[in-house]
């Protein structure tokens, strides 16, 4: 039962958008930059934003080089680049948009760890640079002159550096989109979940108070942002979820001869330190398919697996004690770009970030609410 003062305030919007990971946030901001008058509402399931925005691993990445070489194998040259590029430009312009510090951003490099199997991607490593050199107008990946100086087992042969990458705090990432929300008088409202929404009147119901409350929203323009979590709300979004695990260590007690993001396996492993402790994720590679799920829980094949990977690969002769673990779900498509489109009626969506979000998220936001304005 709702009073005359909340019925006359709070359910009439200019936008409404539904999910408050980088993509909503970024999109609700850059709408309301364009259109200041606009009332923007952004309606959020979780207490916290609960997907991926808030539960990733905080590389600014853009693409190993076996990534980028897989990719080769299924897409044009010019599909490649336009890629990087989209995710090159993305990182910078979160950079510029909020400042490193607030981002907790350190240009602390990638690397790449690569075994006997992989010898290939050496050879391939000239043409990679000269295909992604009008992007960079240098050579992006080298091989490190000496791998055994970082204490990996001898099962890593060569290590490959890219010299663009670094690596965030997506906690704080998300705290600078909050704010900027704020200064934009954007109204947040969580622990709702959207149930259904009618495209051509502009309605967006949902349920709120643990589902006690039913609520229905009108809106000028609608915007799906919920990534994984789409199927539910439009089933026929060309959308896989692909969960993520990861494992983050105690502090370890002895010192790391590394520094950086670190990637294995065409990009399906990654590690980094964070504060004196490892974070190692990923590898939805060994069970694809048990991973093709949006529900939040712990893989035991996986986890076992990285387990073994700290163990035996990253610190070998130690034994990794875990503080902590936790999944996150991501969204995947047959090709890699997002869907940024009109929909139908007041409806469009900016979904489909597969495992770049923290790259391009600012930027799909920012083109899903320029579509938006011209709807
Ligand atoms: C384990 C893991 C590690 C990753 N590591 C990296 C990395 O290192 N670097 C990188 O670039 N990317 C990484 N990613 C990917 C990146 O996090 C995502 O691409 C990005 O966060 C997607 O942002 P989004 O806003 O589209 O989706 P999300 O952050 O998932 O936001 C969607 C939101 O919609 C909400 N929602 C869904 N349905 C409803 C509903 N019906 N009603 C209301 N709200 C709803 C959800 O609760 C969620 O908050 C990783 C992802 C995972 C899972």
């Amino acid at each position: 039962m709702f009073s005359y003062w909340e019925k006359k305030h709070f359910f009439d919007y200019g936008l409404i958008v539904v999910g408050s990971g980088f993509v909503g946030l970024s999109t609700a901001i850059h709408y309301k930059k364009k259109n200041p008058l606009a009332n923007v509402l952004v309606l959020e399931r979780g207490v916290f934003p609960s997907g991926a925005s808030t539960k990733n691993a905080g590389f600014a990445c853009f693409g190993s080089l076996t990534e980028i070489l897989s990719d080769l194998n299924s897409m044009t040259e010019d599909e490649v680049l336009a890629l990087v590029e989209r995710r090159y430009k993305g990182l910078n312009s979160i950079r510029t948009q909020f400042g490193d510090s607030i981002l907790g951003y350190s240009p602390s490099y990638g690397y790449e760890l690569l075994e006997n199997s992989q010898q290939g991607a050496l050879d391939e490593m000239k043409y990679v640079n000269e295909l992604l050199r009008p992007l960079f107008n240098d050579d992006v990946f080298s091989l490190l002159g000496n791998p055994g100086a970082m204490g990996f087992s001898s099962q890593i042969k060569w290590i490959v550096k890219n010299e663009f990458e670094g690596e965030l705090d997506p906690g704080k990432y998300l705290s600078a989109l909050w704010k900027l929300a704020q200064e934009f008088q954007i109204r947040i409202l969580t622990g709702v979940t959207v149930t259904e929404i009618k495209h051509k009147e502009g309605m967006v119901a949902g349920e709120g108070g643990g589902g006690k409350e039913i609520l229905e929203f009108k809106s000028d323009k609608i915007a799906i942002c919920t990534n994984a979590f789409t199927n539910k709300l439009l089933p026929d979004t060309a959308i896989q979820p692909g969960r993520g695990l990861i494992l983050l260590s105690e502090p370890l007690g002895f010192s790391i001869p590394w520094r950086g993001t670190f990637h294995m396996d065409e990009g399906y492993v990654y590690f980094r330190q964070v504060e004196e402790r490892l974070l190692l994720g990923g590898a939805r590679n060994k069970d694809f398919k048990n991973e093709e799920t949006t529900e939040f829980a712990v893989n035991p094949k996986i986890k076992l697996y990285l387990e073994k990977l700290a163990n035996e690969v990253i610190f070998p002769g130690e034994k990794v004690v875990w503080e902590t673990e936790w999944t996150g779900i991501m969204a995947f498509g047959k090709i890699k770009s997002p869907i940024i489109r009109h929909l139908e009626g007041k409806t469009a969506v900016g979904v489909r970030l597969g495992g770049m979000g923290v790259a391009i998220g600012w930027q799909v936001g920012r083109e899903l609410s320029g579509l938006l304005s011209e709807m």
